[in-house]
This record gives structure tokens, C-alpha cells and sequence, in this order.
């Protein structure tokens, strides 16, 4: 069985000061076997990526960007490198999330190229897809799961780590949670699909308004991998209370 992987998205917050602050934090409370079962992922704003690579760099607490440019190096004034990250520490980073899809119009092109490129720089991408509420209202959101899903997997290398992330976009940040049916059907359907598209090594994990309190319920569904946490990830007790469930 593979290990729960329990994921900070810390979006636009955070100091390098408040993220160092947190790492020595969170280092001081959790206890070193947690890592036997369950994987850490941070993705804290970039700048305050370094701080973090510092404070983690000894620990077993995987971290990388939020986002990254399509190509490695060049002339892109404002974007950022994954090779730069990686080469500060990053083992991981956050792909296709609804909010860079929504407000900055990540296309599926350019997702399936940063899927390409952190899988060839051995970088395991956690790609996110999901649905809004008027493509579950009009009973959509297989067909726009799937379809996100087949766009950003394209040619994509099948014996490669993927992490899935399914974050309908209605629960995130909304404090409105995906019932458990809801959340059973989509991962046991992509999960289905993943296979039957041969991919040998992957984990689905849930985002949406995650808090102590709704998921230990949600880590019981089946192919419910862990989760992507946002708004309570920011504090070490609130997110260590949804890692020791
Ligand atoms: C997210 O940012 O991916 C997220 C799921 O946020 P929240 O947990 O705050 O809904």
C-alpha cells in the first residue's frame, strides 16, 4: 500500500520568515516514524521557497513551486524555472491548479508540457483537475475530468510517478466540502481509467476545504490517497491534525 500524502498549498501567503517559522515548527511536533506511512508535501509561494529548502533540507518533507514555466531557461521576465528549483532541493510540483487555470488561463498544452518536463527532470508532478459547480449541475463532471485529465497526460511516460489531485472547483477555498459519495464516484472512476491507460505508479489525492474534521472520513474512501490542503494547511496544528488522523 503506498503512503498518505498529506499537501500544503500555501498560495499567496507566507513570509520566508512565517515559512521557516512553520518548518521549525512542524519539525519539532511530528514524529520521525509519521514518515514511514505518510508523505509531506510543501508548496509555499516562491519566494519564500528557499526559507523553506533550508529548513527542510535534512528532513523527509518533500517541498517545490506552485507553478512553473514551460521551458527551462531563457527570456521569460517574471517566470519561474523548475530547474531553478530543483536546483535549491524541489522534488515536486503543483500542476494545472483551478486557480492558475481560471486567473491566468493555463491552457492544456502548456499543463502537458510541465508534465513532461517534471517527469523528465525526475520531478514528480501532483496535477490538479476538477470540475466547476455548473459542470456538476449540468452533469458534467466525468466528461471534464476525463477530458482535463486525457489533455494533460498526453504521451505522457505510464511508468513515471503521477500524483492526482481531484479538486472540484466548488469546495475549493469555499468552506463547501464533496460529500463522500461524491468523492468515492470520481476516484474510483479515475482510478479505473489510470489503469486501464497503464499507469503503474500513481495516487489521487482530494482538495477542497480539507479541515480536521471532515477528513477522517474522506481518508476512509477508497483510492483517497491523501489530500491537497489549502487555507488549513497555513497553521502547523490545524494541518498536523489532518496528518494524524
Ligand atoms: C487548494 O488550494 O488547492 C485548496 C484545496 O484550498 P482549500 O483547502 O482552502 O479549499
Amino acid at each position: 500500500m503506498s503512503k498518505k500524502i498529506f499537501a500544503a498549498n500555501w498560495k499567496m501567503h507566507k513570509t520566508p520568515q512565517q515559512a521557516a517559522e512553520f518548518a521549525k515548527n512542524f519539525l519539532t511536533k511530528v514524529k520521525d516514524d509519521f514518515f514511514n506511512h505518510n508523505e509531506v508535501m510543501i508548496f509555499p509561494q516562491n519566494f519564500s521557497l528557499a526559507a523553506i529548502a533550508t529548513e527542510f533540507k535534512n528532513s523527509k518533507v518533500q517541498y517545490g513551486p506552485q507553478q512553473i514555466h514551460t521551458e527551462l531557461k531563457g527570456a521569460f521576465t517574471g517566470e519561474n524555472s523548475l530547474e531553478l528549483a530543483q536546483a535549491i532541493g524541489a522534488q515536486i510540483c503543483l500542476i494545472g491548479h483551478s486557480e492558475r487555470r481560471q486567473f491566468f488561463h493555463e491552457d492544456h498544452t502548456a499543463i502537458n508540457k510541465k508534465v513532461k518536463l517534471c517527469l523528465e527532470k525526475n520531478i514528480t508532478p501532483i496535477l490538479c483537475f476538477g470540475e466547476t459547480l455548473e459542470d456538476r449541475q449540468s452533469n458534467q463532471t466525468f466528461d471534464v475530468c476525463f477530458k482535463q485529465l486525457d489533455e494533460a497526460l498526453t504521451n505522457i511516460d505510464t511508468s513515471k510517478r503521477l500524483v492526482l489531485a481531484y479538486e472540484p472547483v466548488w469546495a475549493i477555498g469555499t468552506g463547501q466540502v464533496a460529500t463522500s459519495d461524491q468523492v468515492k464516484e470520481v476516484h474510483e472512476k479515475v482510478f479505473q481509467k489510470m489503469q486501464s491507460s497503464s499507469f503503474k505508479n500513481f495516487q489521487i489525492l482530494y482538495g477542497g476545504s480539507v479541515k480536521a474534521d471532515n477528513a477522517k472520513e474522506l481518508i476512509g474512501i477508497p483510492h483517497v490517497d491523501g489530500f491537497l490542503i489549502g487555507g488549513a494547511s497555513l497553521e502547523v496544528d490545524s494541518f498536523l491534525r489532518i496528518c494524524y488522523l
